[in-house]
């Protein structure tokens, strides 16, 4: 029998590694992306997790080493006025930006036979046998009276005492990582209340910090790369199910993980790996599309549960302004509290 095409709809980073997994077992496979490539996007930039044994079971580890991948050993912490000293990662994580990686994923993903459509925004609302949802973190404008919003800019000229270093602020955290080509991104999160200011220059003074902050500190010489900066708005951290999902999702568009874990691309990757061998059986007609879709979802839904609830909860701890600095003090005593919020939310 011939083996029945798939489709994907998203080309970010679980759409890519998906087809990249399939072309890898022979299955026609087109990929739509609004988009094009190389393009900064908002992220952290920081994986971790087993997303990265997912990328060691598609052979993409080499391919992101080649890219310039550097590796992350040590994690530092800061309120705005206590810091931790450097701690060990619990598992080593990698950084790449996502102008390097998403390139590097759609190459290979061609250079494999799959065909990706740049520039193709996909408008058709059915997602019917053989369509994958791959789109991304689903936009939500209103949630509760606070809404999140996400930057970043790689800058140049920012000294680092840690791998990744993370600040917490009331209005937010910003996450501080090497990344190829000597960069560092700067990537926050950050509420925005009703009636705010909400301009462009705001957001940017916002990535700085409060004045006199560790994070201000490093930041003060720092050279940006204006090029890089990209902002999203209306992120929803609702933790959702792909069993409540009616079409065949992967990566953020089941559902998107606080930013803070540093895990969402992890996801984005494991979901990916899951979905390969049923969308191939499915393909060569072993199993039905109804079944393709509820084993992706069952698979999904028991590797991200705990960890969605976990990153829930440790998401209100760190944005608790009375609560910034006890963490971040008690961090620095004691490195019980977060290597077990790590584990637990990968
Ligand atoms: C502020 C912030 C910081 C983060 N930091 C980190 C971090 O440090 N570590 C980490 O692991 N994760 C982090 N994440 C999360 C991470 O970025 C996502 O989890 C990851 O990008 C999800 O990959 P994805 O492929 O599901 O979605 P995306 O990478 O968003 O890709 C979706 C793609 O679908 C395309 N698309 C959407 N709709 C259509 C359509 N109709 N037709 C065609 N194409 C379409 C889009 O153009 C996009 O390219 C962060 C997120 C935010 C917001």
């Amino acid at each position: 029998m011939t083996a029945k095409p798939i489709t994907i709809v998203g080309g970010g980073l679980a759409g890519l590694a998906l087809g990249i997994g399939l072309r890898q077992r022979g299955v026609p496979v087109t990929v739509w992306e609004a988009g094009h490539y190389p393009r900064h996007r908002v992220c952290g930039e920081f994986i971790s997790g087993r997303g990265q044994e997912t990328l060691g079971w598609l052979g993409l580890r080499e391919l992101l080493e080649h890219a310039g991948a550097v590796n992350a050993g040590t994690a530092a912490f800061f309120s705005t006025t206590q810091s931790t000293p450097p701690r060990s990662l619990p598992a080593r994580a990698i950084c790449l930006s996502r102008f390097t990686m998403d390139h590097a994923l759609a190459v290979e993903f061609r250079r494999l036979g799959g065909e990706l459509l740049e520039d193709h925004h996909w408008r058709e609302g059915d997602f019917g046998e053989g369509m994958i949802r791959a789109t991304g973190r689903r936009a939500q404008m209103r949630e509760n009276i606070s809404r999140w919003f996400g930057l970043k800019v790689h800058a140049r000229n920012v000294p680092l005492t840690a791998d990744l270093e993370m600040h917490v602020s009331p209005r937010g955290y910003v996450g501080l990582c090497r990344v190829d080509g000597g960069a560092v991104n700067v990537c926050g999160l950050f509420r925005r209340r009703a009636g705010e200011d909400h301009t462009p220059q705001n957001w940017r003074a916002g990535l700085r910090g409060q004045t006199g902050s560790p994070l201000n500190q490093r930041l003060a010489a720092a050279e940006f790369d204006e090029s890089s900066f990209c902002a999203v708005a209306g992120i929803s951290l609702r933790p959702q199910r792909a069993t409540a999902r009616a079409e065949c999702c992967i990566g953020d568009a089941i559902t998107m993980i606080p930013p803070v874990t540093g895990n969402g691309m992890s996801m984005a990757f494991e979901s990916a790996g899951m979905a390969v061998e049923p969308l191939a059986a499915w393909s060569s007609g072993e199993i039905s599309w109804t079944e393709t879709r509820q084993t992706l979802a069952h698979r999904c839904d028991g590797a991200f549960a705990r960890r969605l609830a976990w990153a829930k909860w440790l998401q209100r701890m760190m944005l608790a302004p009375s609560l910034q600095n006890v963490l971040v003090r008690f961090v620095a005593r004691n490195e019980w509290f977060w290597r077990t919020a790590f584990e637990r939310t990968r």
